[in-house]
């Protein structure tokens, strides 16, 4: 089994596992694909001295309704389950953090009270361009959840880059959405990369691959070299949330590639 946790000082980290989604890779690459392709959602799990941070949040206990026949999902066990595992309850998180508004990432946050003393942190700017989106689109099912929590005071809406406490620090970096932020964990020599759907598994480190599910494809590209250029140069490791197996690397850059992830997982 794959390394899941990290030592970083004062913090730990553990990495979660919501299962594997499965859909047409056309549904990732764009129109004209008819492959099948399967992705990981690997949520993150912050430890600190007075502080138990969620990253990003899986499907959630089912597939939305307006997914259905798009998506399938399979699990074994849940997020939290893995929560659990770690010694964890639902009431023990403080703050959740979600990249971006995709249904792929929010499922376990937005419905309390899965997190009922936890803060959830979501950008302004993801909440606007979800405001605009299609009926249709996964991305805009998250509306009123958030807006109901911004009402209630359980979502906390932030413009721009932010710490959300010493040692967790978020970071926009726009082109799969816009308002998607990265998280940078830890600090110095201790330093681990939540990359989110900016890079989100080895295949995309090339920042030419750009997904026909990306807002901005040029912005997508620029930050995805920027973002992975200060990984290797941190020495970070990243966590790449839809990788299913190899989801914990270091960043080399390649000639070939741009960039590639090396193993940390064993
Ligand atoms: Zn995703």
């Amino acid at each position: 089994m794959a390394r899941d946790s990290l030592d970083l000082g004062d913090i730990k980290i553990r990495i979660l596992d919501d299962g594997i989604f499965i859909t047409d890779a056309g549904n990732v690459f764009g129109e004209g694909t008819k492959a099948k392709i399967r992705g990981a959602m690997h949520a993150v799990l912050v430890e600190t001295d007075d502080a138990l941070v969620l990253i990003d949040a899986g499907f959630g206990p089912e597939l939305p309704e307006a997914l259905e026949g798009r998506y399938e999902i399979r699990r074994e066990s849940t997020l939290i389950d893995g929560l659990e595992d770690a010694g964890h309850s639902v009431t023990d998180v403080t703050h959740v953090i979600l990249s971006h508004l995709d249904p792929d990432h929010i499922g376990w946050a937005l419905n309390p009270p899965d997190f009922p003393n936890a803060t959830i942190y979501v950008q302004n700017a993801a909440l606007e361009e979800a405001r605009e989106m299609s009926e249709k689109d996964g991305r805009r099912l998250a509306v009123p959840a958030v807006e109901r929590g911004v009402d209630e005071g359980w979502c906390e809406l932030l413009d721009g880059d932010s710490e959300i406490m010493p040692g967790v620090r978020v970071e926009v970096r726009n082109g799969h959405s816009e308002g998607h932020q990265i998280v940078w964990i830890g600090s110095g020599n201790n330093l681990a990369l939540f990359t989110a759907d900016l890079a989100p598994a080895k295949i995309w480190l090339n920042p030419d691959l750009i997904a026909g599910v990306d807002t901005d494809p040029e912005a997508a590209r620029k930050n995805r070299i920027e973002v992975l250029t200060e990984a290797e140069k941190r020495g970070a490791s990243v966590i790449l949330y839809h990788e299913p197996k190899d989801f914990l690397v270091k960043i080399q850059s390649s000639d070939e590639k741009g960039f590639e992830g090396v193993s940390i997982g064993d």
